[in-house]
């Protein structure tokens, strides 16, 4: 299987190449096959990148916005004419089954790309009268935007950040995670086909050091960076020495919270989706599942009956609901955290170690009797690996809920709909769910409290994070100076 894209880099309109860089093999998880092979940006792959959208931005921002949306939606429609072929392409380079990348990842990026056209063309200033004289605001774009990608969702990461960024009038310039460089390239050609100017949408490849070199860079005014809060705590450093502007959508340990009134089915199949989709590979998974002592049993009893049910294998077969990991080196760190939580006593109800011959799979995996104090109660896992805790009281669940460093997401199940509301106003989390877990339309603010981010991708609330006021005070008389 080959997916060799026609150069590394996408810059200034075009494929680039600079064999120069370090080679970077993409490997296919699901059999561990080096599907292609690109070269990590070189100094000079990063200037041109850098030059470009610098040159670029500036008539882009002073074109109508209705002119810009319509090239986004253009891309939108490449996008959803070419899913099938995309989705084998992502499922290439993230192992993710078909079955997910068919429905979830470029899907939702369409989604954002139209979203975002059809809101840019609304975005208005303010006009603040004051007697004689006047005020007026402009939401301005800011300027070149720097994207930085994890590997779970590398489309739909890329289409996230681009869409609002483009539709505002700034550039970007996006580094994919090394691990998963392919996606973000062909959007770029799709941006290209559906009219966008050259250099407004840039993909350099390459790990952490390229990214660096993007965040530091004095032409860069915002750093979007979805990763893990070890990363995000030196990016949003780096960022500040420049005082740029940063969006860091950031990991997290959530809970969902399950209270004895709840409908075991719902519950069930959310916690499932909550951990299992993408293999558990999800920043806002519900990896923290508190369930009432009373409804513990028939929770556990489901649960049970329809992980062992989970159908793992290729992930082209669209049959298949389960891939592997992302790595070998995800694969390891997963199977330890099982390893661990087995040594920290919890109760293994199903799975737990490796599937399959060859490939990164592992198998959906629940402990129950997880206390606050073990290690995959504290610790983003990152794989499908669910911890099952119990709870007595809304009040001590609340209190155990919050107490962690993390703030993405939480989740209540409940049939009491004023207790619904009390519990989501106490949680600790920017992104949360009554009777349903991890949807994310492009509609829904989204992002997190605390160690799990800063500012907000899609919705309305995304255009303050890619736009900034000027303030302009019009002078309507003589002024009025005391010398
Ligand atoms: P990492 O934090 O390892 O990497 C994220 C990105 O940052 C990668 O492209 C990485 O490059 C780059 N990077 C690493 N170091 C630096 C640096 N010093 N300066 C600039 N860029 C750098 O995350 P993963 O890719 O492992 O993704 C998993 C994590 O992402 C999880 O914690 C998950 O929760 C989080 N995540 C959060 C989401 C959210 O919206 N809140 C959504 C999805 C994931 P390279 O990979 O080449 O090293």
């Amino acid at each position: 299987m080959i997916a060799q894209p026609k150069a590394s880099h996408f810059v200034d309109g075009s494929y680039l190449e600079d064999k120069a860089g370090a080679p970077i093999e993409v490997i296919y998880p699901a059999t561990g096959e080096v599907i292609a092979v690109v070269h990590e940006a070189t100094p000079a792959v990063v200037e041109a990148a850098l030059a470009s959208a610098t040159r670029a931005q500036g008539a882009w921002a002073a074109m109508r916005p209705v002119d810009r949306a319509r090239i986004l939606r253009r891309a939108a429609d490449l996008i959803r004419e070419r899913n099938q072929d995309l989705a084998r392409l992502e499922t290439l380079d993230t192992g993710k089954p078909l079955q997910e990348t068919l429905v979830a990842d470029w899907p939702s990026g369409a989604d954002a790309l139209e979203y975002f056209a059809g809101l840019a063309p609304t975005v208005t200033g303010e006009t603040i009268p004051l007697g004689r004289d006047f005020v007026y605001t402009i939401r301005e774009a800011l300027g070149v935007c720097v994207g930085i990608g994890a590997w779970n969702y590398p489309s739909q990461i890329a289409c996230w950040k681009s869409a609002p960024a483009l539709a505002l009038g700034n550039a970007m310039v996006f580094k994919p995670s090394e691990v998963t460089p392919l996606g973000a390239l062909k959007l770029a050609e799709i941006f290209t086909e559906a009219g966008l100017p050259a250099g407004l949408f840039n993909v350099v490849q390459g790990r952490g050091s390229v990214g660096g070199a993007l965040v530091t860079d004095p032409r860069v005014a915002k750093v979007s960076l979805t990763g893990s809060v070890p990363t995000g705590q030196k990016v949003y450093a780096a960022a500040a020495a420049g005082v740029r502007h940063v969006t860091m959508e950031l990991g997290g340990k959530s809970p969902i919270l399950v209270f004895d009134d709840a409908s075991v089915e719902d519950a069930v199949g959310a916690a499932m989706l909550g951990n299992f989709y993408s293999a558990g590979q999800v920043c806002s998974n519900g990896t923290r599942v508190f369930v009432q002592k009373g409804i513990k049993a028939a929770f556990l009893k489901r649960l049970a009956e329809r992980s062992a049910a989970i159908v793992m294998g290729d992930p082209l077969n669209e049959a298949t609901q389960m891939g592997p990991l992302v790595s070998a080196s995800q694969r390891a760190k997963v199977l330890a955290y099982i390893e661990t939580a087995k040594s920290e006593g919890a109760t293994l109800i199903t799975g737990g170690g490796q599937a399959g011959q060859g490939g990164c799979f592992v198998q959906p995996t629940v402990f129950a009797d997880v206390t606050d104090g073990m290690t995959i109660a504290r610790e983003e896992v990152f794989g499908p690996v669910m911890a099952v805790l119990d709870f007595d009281t809304e009040d001590e669940a609340i209190a155990r809920a919050n107490a962690t460093e993390f703030g993405l997401a939480a989740g209540v199940f409940t049939a009491d709909l004023t207790r619904a509301h009390r519990v989501i106003a106490a949680l600790q989390a920017g992104t949360c769910w009554i009777n349903a877990y991890n949807l994310t339309p492009v509609e829904a603010p989204f992002g997190g409290v605390k160690s799990s981010g800063v500012g907000r991708e899609n919705g309305h609330a995304a255009v303050a994070h890619y736009t900034q006021v000027k303030s302009v005070y019009v002078g309507m008389g003589p002024v009025d100076a005391p010398y």
